[in-house]
Formats: structure tokens, sequence, C-alpha cells
């Protein structure tokens, strides 16, 4: 079994998101599949997700169709959200819905013997995975983390990195892969004009 707050594979040899934030960044992952097939959405199908969640430690409740279309729709609200933290035209749409569907998933927050809190799933299965990421990204909020989780703006990426550069000015989840590409996309068009 995974880690529940494991960031998985990087692209560009980045870092990982730091912590707990590793869920979150993980779960707006899933859009594609970097260990097997580059193209496969990871829950494009409610038996998808339940397999993420059991790997995780966070399955435990049937995924409905109902809580599989509220995965999809907090996982591109929050892509929307991280393509804003990049200074890109955020999905408002995408923004919304997660707006309106965030206050109905359950959270929870455990204190410790030192008083310290640390967000938990207040259920299991996919609605307390959902509430349990929405948590974590409110407590990377306030450790001034989130800002730093990102969503390249390469065509067709949409991937999700941190940007661990000083001044937080990373654009690119890899130089190589979607920074060059745009780069050389960028220098054709110099040399046709
Ligand atoms: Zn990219």
């Amino acid at each position: 079994m995974t880690d529940p707050y494991e960031a998985g594979p990087q692209s560009g040899g980045r870092p990982p998101a730091p912590g707990r934030l590793g869920l979150v960044q993980a779960f707006v992952n899933t859009h594609f599949d970097l260990v097997h097939d580059h193209g496969a959405d990871l829950l494009a199908a409610p038996a998808g997700l339940a397999g993420w969640l059991e790997e995780r430690g966070l399955g435990g409740r049937p995924v409905t169709r109902a809580v599989h279309g509220r995965a999809l729709a907090v996982r591109e609200g929050l892509r929307a959200v991280l393509t804003h933290h990049n200074g890109s035209d955020a999905d408002s749409e995408a923004i919304a819905a997660l707006s309106v569907l965030s206050g109905g998933l359950p959270a929870a927050v455990h204190v410790g013997a030192d008083g310290r809190t640390v967000p938990v799933p207040a259920q299991s299965g996919g609605d307390g995975a959902l509430g349990l990421v929405l948590a974590v990204a409110h407590e990377a909020q306030a450790a001034g983390t989130w800002k730093r989780l990102k969503v390249c703006p390469g065509p067709h990426c949409g991937w999700a990195f941190y940007d661990t550069s000083r001044n937080a000015s990373g654009t690119w989840c890899s130089m190589q892969v979607c920074g060059g590409r745009v780069k050389a996309r960028a220098y054709r068009t110099r040399s046709r004009a």
C-alpha cells in the first residue's frame, strides 16, 4: 500500500510537494498515468477511482457514479485553481463547481496531545478522501506552500508540479518537456516570420 500522502512520480525530476500536500498533487495528476501509459486517466471509470483510493488506504465504501462525478469535479476544480497559481487563465466554471461541492464534503481535524492539528479523513471512501484533499489544501494555504503547487500550461499537459524556485517563478512542469516544446515553437514562428 502507498502512503496516503505520497506525491507519486514527478515530471522533469522535480521534487514532490512537501508532506501531506503530496496527496493533492497526486490526486490532480491522476489525469495522466506517468508510470504505465502516458495518456491514460487513472480515474476514467469509477473502478479506477476505487483502486486509487484502496492503494492509499482511503477506500472502504463503494464508489458510486455520484462519488465518481464529485471526484472528477473536485480534481478539475483544483486543476483550475492551480492553473491560476501559475498566473494563467483558469476555468472559472470548474472553480465554481468545486466551490459548490466543497461545503458538502466531510472533513475532520485531529488534535494531538501536543495541541497540534492534523487533517484526517472524516469517513472512509471517496467523499471522505475528497474532504481530506480539501482539508490538506487548507493546511497548505496556512503553511504558505499552497501557491507553489501549480499546473503546467503546456499543451496537453495540465501536470501539477511543486515550484521550489526561490521567488516561485516556475512555469513549466519540466523545461525539457513543456518549456522546451513551447520555446521551440516560438523559435520556429519567429524564424518563419
Ligand atoms: Zn507540462
